[in-house]
C-alpha cells in the first residue's frame, strides 16, 4: 500500500515534491541550520529531508543518526564536527569558522544537528556568526530530545490534571558541574514538571538539590536512553531512590522528573507495540 510518506516524498525517500509542499530552494552559498530530531528518522521534517536531498556538504554531530545521514543526497560531503575516539572536539568558532569558509566557496552548506538546533545545541551562536559574516541562512527547528523522548516513552510534557507548567534544564554546565548559576529553589517551585537534558553524570546532585528545595522524595522520575531509536530503554524511579541508589545510565539521556511520569504506565505505546511484534500479550 501506498502510504502518505511515500506519496509526499517519492520512492527512497530522496526526492521530496517540493512544490507541492512549497519548500524554498537550498540557494548555493547559504547555510541551513537544521534540527534531526532525537533519533527516529521518521521524525524528520520536511524540510530537514529536502536538505538532506540537495546539500553539497552535510556537517553533523555526534547526536545525529547514522540512519539520518543514509538519506543525504550520494555525492554530498558528510563532514563529522563532534568528539571522535577522545581526541577533542573542535572548538565552536572553528566550526562557524568552517561553515562560513564553505558556505563561500558556494556550496549548500546543511548543519545538522541532533534534536532542535536552537534546544542546547548552540543554534544561536553558529547562526550569530553567520549573520556577523553576512552568510545567509534558514534555521529549520527539530523535535527536541526533551519533547520527543518523553513522548516515546508513554509521558506527555504537559497534562491537564498534573501541570500547566514545564521547565527545560541542563544538568550540568559548561565545566561538567551542576549548574551554579541555576536557582534551583525557584526551579524546584517554579514548575510541577522538570525536564532535564545533558544530567546523567550530575543526576544524583541535582535530585539531592531538588529534594533540598523542598520536591518530594516519593516523586516519580524518568531516564529515558537512547530515545526514540531501536535502543530506547526507560528507567522509572523516585528522586528519592536516585538519591539513595544510583544508577548506571546509558547515554544519551533525557530525565523527566513530575507526576506526568506515572502516565507512562498506561501509555507506554512503544512496549505495547514490541509485545505486538513479538506475539505476546500486551
Ligand atoms: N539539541 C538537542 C540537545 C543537545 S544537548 C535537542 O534538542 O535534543 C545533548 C543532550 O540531549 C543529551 O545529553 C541528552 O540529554 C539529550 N539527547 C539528545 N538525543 C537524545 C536521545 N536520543 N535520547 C535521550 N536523550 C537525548
Amino acid at each position: 500500500m501506498e502510504t502518505g510518506l511515500a506519496r509526499l516524498f517519492g520512492s527512497g525517500l530522496k526526492v521530496i515534491d517540493s512544490a507541492l509542499l512549497d519548500l524554498p530552494e537550498f540557494e548555493p552559498g547559504s547555510v541551513w541550520l537544521v534540527g534531526a530530531g532525537p533519533g527516529d528518522p521518521g521524525l524528520l521534517s520536511a524540510l530537514a529531508l529536502h536538505a538532506l536531498a540537495r546539500a553539497d556538504v552535510v556537517a553533523y554531530d555526534a547526536l545525529v543518526d547514522p540512519r539520518i545521514l543514509r538519506l543525504a543526497r550520494s555525492g554530498a560531503m558528510l563532514d563529522y564536527a563532534g568528539k571522535r575516539g577522545g581526541r577533542p572536539s573542535p572548538s565552536q568558532p572553528d566550526i562557524s569558522a568552517r561553515l562560513i569558509r564553505l558556505a563561500e566557496a558556494g556550496n549548500r552548506v546543511l548543519r545538522l544537528k541532533g534534536g532542535d538546533p536552537c534546544v542546547f545545541g548552540r543554534g544561536g551562536e553558529e547562526a550569530l556568526a553567520l549573520a556577523g559574516a553576512g552568510i545567509p541562512f534558514r534555521i529549520v527547528p527539530g523535535i527536541t530530545a526533551g519533547i520527543g523522548g518523553p513522548a516515546y516513552a508513554g509521558i506527555p510534557v504537559t497534562h491537564r490534571d498534573t501541570n500547566s507548567a514545564v521547565t527545560f534544564l541542563t544538568g550540568h554546565d559548561s565545566n561538567g558541574d551542576v549548574p551554579g548559576g541555576l536557582d534551583w529553589d525557584a526551579i524546584a517551585r517554579g514548575a510541577p514538571v522538570l525536564v532535564l537534558y545533558m544530567a546523567s553524570r550530575q543526576l544524583t546532585k541535582v535530585a539531592q538539590r531538588l529534594l533540598e528545595a523542598g520536591r518530594r522524595s516519593d516523586e516519580p522520575m524518568a531516564i529515558i536512553s537512547k530515545a526514540t531509536t531501536p535502543a530506547q530503554s526507560v528507567l522509572v524511579s523516585t528522586l528519592g531512590e536516585i538519591v539513595r541508589v544510583p544508577v548506571d545510565i546509558q547515554v544519551p539521556a533525557i530525565v523527566v522528573i513530575g507526576r506526568v511520569v506515572g502516565l507512562r504506565a498506561s501509555l507506554d505505546w512503544v512496549g505495547v507495540l514490541a509485545r505486538h511484534e513479538r506475539g505476546e500479550p500486551s
